[in-house]
C-alpha cells in the first residue's frame, strides 16, 4: 500500500508544478516541475513565488 505524500504542510500540495515520484519501496517524494526551480527543494517548502494552484 502506498504511503500518504509526504510533507502535508509544503505549499507544494495544489500546485501545478508539483510531481509525486515513488520508489520501488512504495516511498514518496516531492518533485517540482517548474523549470527554473531546482527539482527537488528542501521541504516543507513553507512559500514560494512560482506557486500555481493547480486545477
Ligand atoms: S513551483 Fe513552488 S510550490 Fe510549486 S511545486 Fe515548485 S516549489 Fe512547490
Amino acid at each position: 500500500m502506498a504511503e500518504p505524500p509526504p510533507f502535508p504542510t509544503s505549499v507544494c500540495h495544489g500546485c501545478a508544478h508539483l510531481r509525486l515520484n515513488g520508489n520501488r519501496r512504495g516511498s514518496v517524494f516531492l518533485a517540482c516541475a517548474e523549470p527554473t526551480l531546482p527539482r527537488y527543494l528542501p521541504q516543507p517548502v513553507v512559500r514560494c513565488g512560482r506557486r500555481t494552484p493547480a486545477g
